[in-house]
């Protein structure tokens, strides 16, 4: 009975004070979070069942023409962000990759972690791979992802602005780099994958290509249809209006940091 009491004496002057707070006023003046600069994609909103499948790290010199075939036998086009490095040793892989319909996009040269890199050695590891490019296929590539995702906000627009790159990251990320097997691959990519999806898998692992005969298939029976990158972003239609929040809109969330090691 008496530690109710003391209890219940505790919990007035409480109450008091909490009743005592002002109410939060709309006056007060609070600088609401600044919105993420649309300098990164990973996903968009589209008016029908369009996704762009991306491969990266390759050309990879017996892989890529693999998945090239099978490709070319489901007339899917999609986007490979090369590294430099490959890109300069299989200039071949990456026509046979244009003449078929797909896009090329920039990996950077050697795969570092951006993030963590000088703007000149960014710009270095990102020009050198754009003519790489564009000595095998003709034409510079506009679209960039940088490996694991990771670029800060200074790069991003630095990226974005300067060398006149769209930043694309990925919504949905099956993990083949961590060799799951290819069901796991094709079964992930298959509940994750919605209409305006940017996937993510990789053309250097066997695995990911021996997933890809199930997965297109099934992907094409649930009636995805297939587009590059840079078609996707063309195919974006504006979002409905929700219903009204007094908030701003929540960052989207950016796998920037706690990105595929592998990516
Ligand atoms: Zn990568």
């Amino acid at each position: 009975m008496l530690r109710k009491f003391r209890v219940l004496l505790f919990l007035i002057p409480a109450t008091v004070l909490w009743a005592q707070q002002p109410p939060s006023s709309p006056t007060k003046p609070k600088t609401p979070p600044a919105p993420e600069p649309k300098t990164a994609v990973s996903a968009v909103h589209v008016d029908g069942p369009y996704i762009a499948l991306t491969f990266d790290d390759g050309p990879h010199q017996k892989l890529t023409p693999r998945l090239l075939d099978l490709l070319a036998e489901h007339r899917i086009h999609v986007t490979f962000f090369v590294v430099g490095e490959n890109a300069a040793e299989h200039p071949e892989i990456l026509q046979r990759a244009v003449r078929e319909g797909h896009e090329i996009g920039n990996h950077s040269w050697s795969h570092p972690n951006l993030a963590k890199m000088s703007d000149e050695n960014v710009r270095s590891q990102i020009k050198r791979t754009e003519e790489a490019i564009t000595s095998a296929i003709g034409s510079r590539p506009t679209l960039l992802r940088p490996p694991y995702g990771s670029v800060t906000a200074h790069q991003k627009h630095f990226i974005h602005d300067e060398l006149g790159y769209e930043i694309i990251l990925w919504e949905v990320d099956p993990l083949d780099w961590k060799n799951p097997g290819p069901n796991v691959v094709s079964s992930r990519i298959l509940k994750e994958t919605h209409p305006g999806s940017i996937v993510l898998a990789h053309d250097i692992h066997a695995q990911t290509i021996q997933a890809m005969p199930a997965t297109l298939t099934e992907l094409e029976a649930k009636g995805f249809k297939f587009v590059t990158v840079s078609e996707l972003l063309k195919l974006q239609t504006p979002i409905p209006p929700p219903t009204p929040k007094p908030v701003a809109p929540a960052a989207t969330p950016s796998p920037s940091v706690a990105a595929s090691p592998s990516t």
